[in-house]
């Protein structure tokens, strides 16, 4: 059968026997697929690199009746340098969970893959707060998957102004007046950032900074949203905190 040729990256990775490896692959064609690299772990194996984690390339993927198998492997771009750090790396891979978890097995969506690759290449850079980097991911994410917050007025009243809480189940801000349960409350310039990504173009999402004290607002906000609209809970996130002493 002829390979079918796809850009994608390695989300998750599984030794399998005594060289092969189990690739979980989130392709801008085919969505997430899973395909078994035989020989991958061998020292001369030519697609060794490409079948690391957080590899991105071109992959021939040849249909099989539980998954594909790889027929060679190209990697254009690698993220692997974020395993140089332990809470990189344990973002990085709740990133992955988080992106599988809201798209799902074999639904290609190249909005949400694209928000992937850029977060991977910022947490690669260094040069942004992860916690940031984190907060704006799961946001932009839950409007990918069709489940965007509001930010831009009460979910009670409809009043645009005072808004100084958030509830995860509303979905979206509340103004002063209006309490919830499980409102988190929020400083102004959380409510700002909040509304920013909202607004923002994917491009220009990340760029904003915020002081220490609102960032773990907005972080704790982001999370407690996202979990609030997936059906499971990704694991990684608690190695995470943990390895972040949260
Ligand atoms: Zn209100």
């Amino acid at each position: 059968m002829e390979p079918i040729q796809v850009d994608a990256l390695v989300i998750r990775q599984k030794n399998y026997g005594e060289a092969d490896r189990i690739l979980t692959l989130f392709s801008k064609q085919l969505g997430i697929v899973s395909a078994m690299a035989k020989g991958a772990r061998k020292f001369k194996s030519h697609q060794a690199g490409a079948t690391q984690l957080f590899c991105y390339g071109r992959f021939n993927l040849v249909p099989g009746k539980n998954m594909y198998t790889l027929r060679g492997a190209v990697c254009e771009e690698s993220f692997f340098s974020v395993s140089a750090s332990i809470e990189n790396l344990a973002l990085a891979q709740y990133l992955c969970d988080l992106a599988y978890l809201t798209t799902g097995p074999e639904n290609p969506d190249e909005g949400v893959l694209s928000l992937l690759l850029n977060t991977l290449y910022l947490l690669s850079k260094g040069e942004k707060d992860s916690a940031l980097l984190k907060a704006v991911y799961e946001l932009k994410l839950c409007q990918q998957a069709g489940f965007a917050p509001r930010t831009d007025c009460c979910m009670r009243c409809g009043a645009m102004e005072n808004l100084n809480a958030f509830s995860p189940a509303m979905g979206g801000t509340l103004c002063s007046a209006c309490g919830a349960a499980d409102a988190i409350k929020l400083a102004a310039p959380t409510v700002k950032a909040l509304q920013y990504i909202a607004e923002a173009p994917l491009s220009a999402s990340f760029g904003f900074t915020l002081k220490q004290d609102f960032l773990c607002e907005l972080s704790k906000t982001c999370e407690k949203f996202i979990l609030f609209n997936v059906d499971n809970y990704p694991n990684s996130l608690d190695y995470y905190k943990k390895i972040n002493n949260f």
